[in-house]
């Protein structure tokens, strides 16, 4: 399958693609990739947009500063750079949200600047190639394969060379059994010699990945519920969501949710149905979320862990963005 913005030159659709690329597979992003490109087809419209608008076009893709850098990068661009971006790697660094990976995709590829692109798959082959056997995850390791890659790039051909470079990682060099006979670089692959390809690259042990147990609730006070968005700045900020939280070692699910909520947003609220429990991972933890119906009692909904409350209808529901997990829980309303 192609890679959304590969072979396009327009500096823009680059942007968005990289960024959508980041932790997340192809073929999850294509449909959110060409969906964007019609919702804000330029620059200035993204930069025109409601944050609210951009985080619900990307609900569902994850890590959703990413939605919110872009958002806010377009609007830098059209305050710094008059609505294009710049050409160089230096000055694209300057664009809030736009890092030394996704500068480097923009300006190599849109605009020919020698600069090469480290991903996970050009790593992977640069590190089977020479039989690396430094750790990538240190920035000392990156900035030497950086500096031998820079010497390697022709200096007519840089987008060439580094789409085919990590098109090489992604479709041939792959992580497992990679395709050593079709491989264009077999005859000097240091790791094809000796047979040991899949020990490259190195890279730290990963850690056992936490798991919590979460407990959410709908709470209703007559036809309405009430959803609170998460703080900007933070894990999935921005992104609306049903109080809840942690249920503590010892504690039940019931009285776990009774707490949150209070602690949450003041209110008295009895339990009543349960809605049901759904798995969900994140990158650095699992959770396991279950989720109840709740009755509004008394109190007024304050804002001790969000940024904002509102109390709207079933129906309504629809019109914001909320983080997976709880789409998962909309989801088992729906069946
Ligand atoms: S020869 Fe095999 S291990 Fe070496 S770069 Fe090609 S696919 Fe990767």
């Amino acid at each position: 399958m192609p890679v959304p913005g590969r072979g396009d030159s327009n500096p823009y659709a680059i942007w968005v693609a990289e960024v959508m690329l980041q932790q997340t597979q192809v073929t999850t992003v294509w449909p959110y990739y060409k969906q964007w490109m019609l919702d804000y087809p330029t620059i200035s419209q993204l930069a025109a947009a409601k944050q609210d608008q951009v985080l619900k076009s990307w609900e569902g893709l994850g890590y959703y500063s990413r939605a919110r850098n872009l958002h806010r990068g377009a609007k830098f661009v059209m305050s710094t750079y008059a609505g294009s971006l710049p050409v160089s790697v230096s000055r694209l660094l300057k664009i809030p949200g736009i890092g030394p990976y996704t500068a480097a995709a923009i300006a190599s590829i849109a605009f020919a600047e020698v600069v090469p692109l480290m991903d996970g798959n050009v790593l992977r082959v640069f590190t089977r190639l020479t039989r690396l056997k430094s750790n990538i995850s240190l920035s000392k390791t990156r900035r030497d394969i950086s500096a031998e890659l820079t010497r390697l790039i022709p200096t007519n051909h840089p987008a060439a060379f580094n789409q085919g470079f990590m098109d090489l990682g992604r479709v041939i060099c792959t992580p497992r059994n990679p395709g050593c006979g079709q491989c264009p670089l077999s005859l000097i692959c240091l790791a094809r010699q000796t047979g040991d390809m899949e020990d490259y690259p190195v890279k730290p042990r990963r850690k056992n990945i936490p798991h919590y147990n979460i407990v959410v609730g709908l709470i209703r006070r007559g036809e309405k519920i009430l959803i609170q968005r998460r703080p900007e700045n933070g894990l999935l900020g921005g992104l609306w969501e049903f109080p809840g939280g942690k249920i503590e070692e010892g504690e039940s699910g019931d009285n776990a949710l009774l707490r949150e909520i209070k602690e949450e947003t003041g209110l008295d609220v009895s339990l009543d149905q349960e809605i049901g429990t759904i798995q969900h991972a994140y990158t650095h933890f699992k959770i396991t979320l279950s989720a109840w119906f709740c009755d509004w009692i008394e109190g007024e909904a304050q804002t001790h862990a969000a940024s904002e409350n509102r109390w709207v209808l079933m129906n309504e529901l629809k019109d914001f963005a909320f983080p997976r997990a709880n789409l998962k829980i909309l989801e088992l309303l729906s069946q």
